[in-house]
Formats: structure tokens, sequence, C-alpha cells
């Protein structure tokens, strides 16, 4: 599945028929979840049947408007909230079960089609909203790519609202593959605050710059934002432009990880790393770690996509004691965290602190998968056959 997005460019009156579609949409997403709540038993195909209710209901004339197919693509978003709330609770995941929660009205919201409800000129330049909002055409910035693909194999369409306008998103069926030559090399990352990474061969990736001056700014944008009275129009616009730094974050951050995971992955033919659980750290009061932390989960992201994309494994080794444990001789050696080089009183192994827990991270990944099989023809079989 590929994700092509490109902004939307229209008249006022036009984005306020899109934002009718995405409260719509939202609508019908959380009468779904009302009626699950409010019933025993309650399956997909109830949900399906609900939406066909509130279209045919003459006290939500709106519900109307919306593409059937919508009304049914949020159907299911509201029932995989739901599946993924059971599955927590059935997995007895400790902490939060992830209760399935309404829509809130907020700047960031979609509506998505499927198949039908949009229209693409031929030139790929437009699109025509067909549904009862009569959105009518927009003309859209960077479809380029746009042109690769058949119309058939685009099987959902996005309507993403965010702080800085709106965008669509193309949802194309396709399974990305590409050539790579074996490396026969393997690596482990750990991923700390003084750097962003340190490899198993001792090399370091330094915290991106702009993450740091994007906190900056942040702070800055957010002092402005307390200080405006509630309510007024000042105050908006004051979240406008916080909303507007968050999404330049989200972007840099989003550049930095995919490039990085990328030129990983392919000069590796296996990469190891911490299985960090990343929701309980984000919410560290520390606006520096946080950002880091969202950082680094963005780049394993892209690590197991690219890993998809290469045939290269990928393995997520548990991250007990890779700090603590000498790589050399395996003894135990307590350290604090302020302590940054790893001595071994056992072996006298020295080695930066990362370093060493990069070493340890490869060694659990390996030990984990068996051998590796570097010169498999194709990826299928390079993971079928490394793992023991
Ligand atoms: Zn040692």
């Amino acid at each position: 599945m590929l994700v092509l997005e490109a902004k939307l460019k229209g008249e006022t009156q036009q984005f306020e028929l899109l934002d009718e579609a995405i409260r719509t949409a939202q609508f019908v997403q959380n009468s779904c979840l009302r009626y699950w709540m409010d019933n025993r038993g309650v399956n997909k195909y109830d949900l399906y049947k609900l939406c066909k209710d509130l279209a045919a209901n003459i006290e939500f004339p709106w519900c109307k408007k919306l593409n059937s197919q919508a009304r049914q693509a949020h159907a299911e978003r509201a029932w995989s909230a739901i599946s993924r709330f059971f599955e927590h609770c059935k997995k007895q995941i400790p902490g939060k079960k992830g209760y399935p929660q309404f829509k809130r009205h907020q700047t960031r919201a979609s509506v998505e089609y499927k198949t039908t409800g949009w229209k693409l000129s031929d030139c790929r330049q437009f699109i025509t909203f067909t549904d009862g909002f009569k959105a009518g055409q927009f003309r859209m910035w960077g479809t380029r790519d746009l042109h690769f693909y058949p119309i058939d194999q685009i099987n959902r369409v996005r309507v993403v609202r965010r702080s800085d306008g709106y965008y669509v998103q193309f949802c194309v069926d396709v399974e990305r593959n590409e050539e790579r030559e074996p490396t026969r090399h393997t690596v482990g990352l750990d991923v700390g605050l003084s750097h962003f990474l340190t490899d198993s061969d001792g090399n370091q990736v330094e915290n991106p710059r702009h993450l740091r001056q994007a906190e900056q700014r942040l702070k800055r944008v957010q002092r402005q934002v307390s200080r405006k009275q509630k309510g007024s129009a000042n105050r908006r616009k004051a979240v406008n432009r916080l909303g507007r730094a968050h999404l330049k974050v989200q972007r840099q951050r989003k550049d930095f990880a995919c490039k990085l995971a990328r030129c990983v992955v392919k000069s590796n033919d296996l990469v190891a790393y911490e299985d960090l659980k990343i929701r309980n750290l984000v919410t560290n009061r520390h606006l520096a770690k946080s950002i880091s932390d969202a950082a680094w989960g963005e780049f394993r992201r892209w690590l197991e996509y690219f890993g998809k994309v290469f045939g290269v494994v990928t393995i997520a080794v548990a991250p007990h004691y890779t700090s603590q444990d000498c790589s050399n001789c395996g003894e135990r050696v307590k350290k604090a965290l302020s302590q940054r080089t790893h001595i071994c009183p056992h072996c006298g192994y020295v080695a930066d602190r990362d370093h060493n827990a990069a070493i340890n991270i490869l060694n659990k990944a390996i030990s984990t998968v068996g051998h590796i099989v570097t010169a498999a023809p194709d990826a299928e079989n390079a993971c079928g056959e490394s793992i023991a």
C-alpha cells in the first residue's frame, strides 16, 4: 500500500463544503461507537446497517449527502477502534486498553472515500467530489506521481484537514519491492539522548539540529497562545500558528527519519534495535526527550517499512540490560545513566556506553534469528530460512 498526497486548491466556500463532509463522517463514526456502547454483541455488519438507517433518517438529513461508501468507511474506522480495544483486552496488555474515543471537533480531521464519490480529471491535476455535498472541482498540487498508477488501483481517497490547509491522499494498492545486493553486513542500533543513534560499528548519528530549533520555536508559540485572551481572534490566530509549527516539526522529523532509515536498511542484511515502548516515553515531561522519542518512533516505522521493501530482516529485541552487559565477555556491569563509558572490570573491555549497547542489541538479535542467509535470492526466502 502506497499513499500519495497532494494539496487541494479551491474557493473558501468549497472548503466549507468539505468541512461539512468531514463533520458528517465524524458524526457517522461517533454514532457507530454510541450504538456499540448502548447495545450488546454488536458486530461490523450491524454498523453497516446503522449507516443505512442513518442515511434514511430524516432527522439527520446531512447523512444522506455523504457518499454511501464513505459512510461505510467510517463505520469501519469505528469498528477497527473497537476491535483494537478488544485485542488489547484479550492480550492483557498492561496499562491503558485504548477504549474507543468519540471524535471531537478539532483542526486535524479527515473524511475517507473508497472508489466512488470522487473523480480524477484525465490530466490528473483536478479532483471533483461528486457526493451530496457538491464540493466540486479542486486543483491539486504535487500529483506528479499519480500518473504512474491506473485509477482502478486507487482504493481509498482521503481528504485531510490540517492547520495549513486541505490535503488529499490517494491510497494505491501496490506492493513496493526493490532490488538490493546483499552486503553481508549486520548492524545493531542503540538510540539515546546524547546522539540520535549509535550503531554496533561505533558510528554515531547526531540529533538533528532542526528538532532542537523547532523545540525552541514551539515553546515560544505556545507562550504566545497562553498570553492571548480566550475566545479572541488573536488567540485563534496564535493557535493556528502553533498548529503550523507542529506540522513543520512533523514534516522535518518524517524527512529525517525516512532518509536515515532507507540508508541504514540499504547497507545491511539485518538491522536490530530495541523494542522500546514509545507510547510510555512520549508522555515524558521533558520536551527535548519527547521530541527525540517521537523521532525514534517515526524512524522505527520507516526501518520496518524499508525492511519489507528491500527484503532486509529487521528485529526488535527486548531492551533489558543492553546497556549494562559487557558485549565482550557477557558479564553484567552496573552503571549509572550519567556514566558514558563502559569499562568492564572482568575482561578489561572499554567502549562508549551506546556502542557497547548497540553490539549487545545485535548479538541478541542474532541469537534469536539463528544464522542469516545473506545470499538468498529473494526476500521471502531470506526471512523464512533464517528463522531457526
Ligand atoms: Zn567484559
